[in-house]
Order: structure tokens, then sequence, then C-alpha cells
């Protein structure tokens, strides 16, 4: 395609930042233990264009975790009461605790082409699919076997055998909404699975009806050769 000459157009990437586009919400879901954190840690620390949308939780905060970047960690109270308001996009119960995404900031970030990260399980996608749905971008990861989840989630060392059992009966039940996704990627090698996610993200990226400077972009096209 594009020749050496200096006036030769732009890279695709450098493209799609020149045209105006608009954001898109990128959901991961997994069951705990696939490699979705892994692979969202990784998204976030090489792409520039994404950002993790933070959830509010009314759970504990773990050691290492940050309020504000982690999650917006609240009361029971507080937040019932931002339900009540109509202030989430989505939110659910997970594990005895309440989950839910903050408004505000996805709806002007997605205007201004801004991407975001949901590290959300299924109900959570269905919510913002059946909210959102020409923003939403489902992906899910399935790991290899359950005999490797389960040894990835003992391997962690962090939770009793009662919660790893625990989280083990959710991930089957995570796993049987696997239907509800746009894309299913199995985890069999990090690498290689967090390469198709970034291609996945990439050509989400440049649907045509996320570009929305294309018209312009075509009108100039088109009208510029006298
Ligand atoms: P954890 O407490 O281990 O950080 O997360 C527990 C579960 O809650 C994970 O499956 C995670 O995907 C889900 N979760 C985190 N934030 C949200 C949210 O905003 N909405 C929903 N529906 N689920 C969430």
């Amino acid at each position: 395609m594009a020749s050496n000459t200096p006036s030769a157009a732009p890279a695709a990437d450098v493209l799609s930042d020149v045209l105006h586009r608009r954001g898109l919400m990128f959901i991961l879901s997994s069951p705990s233990g696939a490699g979705k954190t892994t692979i969202a840690r990784r998204l976030l620390a090489e792409d520039g264009h994404i950002a993790m949308s933070v959830s509010a939780t009314t759970r504990p905060m773990r050691p290492g975790e940050v309020d504000g970047r982690d999650y917006h960690f609240t009361t029971r109270e507080n937040f019932a009461a931002m339900v009540d308001a109509g202030e989430f996009l989505e939110w659910a119960h997970v594990f005895g605790h309440s989950y839910g995404t903050p408004k505000a900031q996805v709806k002007t970030g997605l205007r201004e082409g801004q991407d975001y990260l949901f590290d959300i399980d299924w109900q959570g996608s269905q919510q913002l699919h059946q909210k959102l749905e020409r923003d939403v971008v489902r992906v899910f990861i399935l790991p290899p076997s359950i005999d490797e989840l389960r040894r990835r989630l003992t391997g962690r060392g962090t939770d009793s055998a009662e919660v790893i059992a625990q989280r083990m009966e959710r991930a089957r039940a995570e796993i049987s909404h696997w239907d509800g996704y746009d894309y299913v990627v199995v985890n069999y090698d990090i690498d290689i699975c967090f390469g198709k996610v970034s291609e996945i993200l990439a050509a989400e990226r440049m649907r045509r009806t996320r570009q929305t400077g294309l018209i312009d972009f075509v009108r100039d096209l088109m009208g510029s050769d006298g």
C-alpha cells in the first residue's frame, strides 16, 4: 500500500488518532484464574489509548490495592444511594459484595474517543450490552482445562481452601455464559492469548461506525480532486 514518498499517508494506527473516533468499551471476562488480569494489565501498559474503567465496590480493600486505582471502595449505604441516584451503568452482587460501573466518566470519555477496559463478569457485560450495544465489545477468556484452572487458582496462594472451592464453583457458572460474548479466546499460552486480544481491539477500533471523522475525511477526499 503506502509508498516511500515524503507525502505518503500516515500509518494506520496514526491515522486512527488523526480522524475522530468514538471510544469503545472493551469488556474482558473470564472465570477467576484464566488470565484476564494479566492480559488486562498488559493491555493497559502497552496500549496508550485504553484506560481502565474503575468500578465502585463494597468489598474490603486487599493488600496492595489502591482506592481510586483498583476500585472506588465504598460503603453499602453509599453504594445503595448511588444505585438509587442512577449513577451506575450497571451493577451486580458478586461474592456477597456489590460492584458497579460509574456512568459519568465513561459517557464523556467515549464521546472524546477514549477506550475503556472493563474487568467485569457476565452480568455486567450483559447489562452494558443492553444499554450501550454499539459501544461494547465483549471478549471472554477460557482456561485450557478445569485442572489447569484449579492449579492456577491454588498457585496464587493468597486464598483459603474454602475460597478456592467457592471460586471453582463460580468459575463453572461463569464459563456457562461463554455464548454471551462476541469473541472467545482460549488461553493456552498467555503471549498468544494477549496477541489475539490485541488484534480484536485493533480491528474493532477500525469499525466504520466508530470512525466518526470519516464523513468529513471522505467528503474532503471526494471534493479535493476538482
Ligand atoms: P474482585 O473482588 O476479585 O476484584 O472481583 C470479583 C468479581 O467482580 C470479578 O469477577 C470481577 O469481574 C467482578 N467485577 C468487578 N467490577 C465489577 C463491576 O463494576 N460490575 C460487575 N458486574 N462486576 C464487576
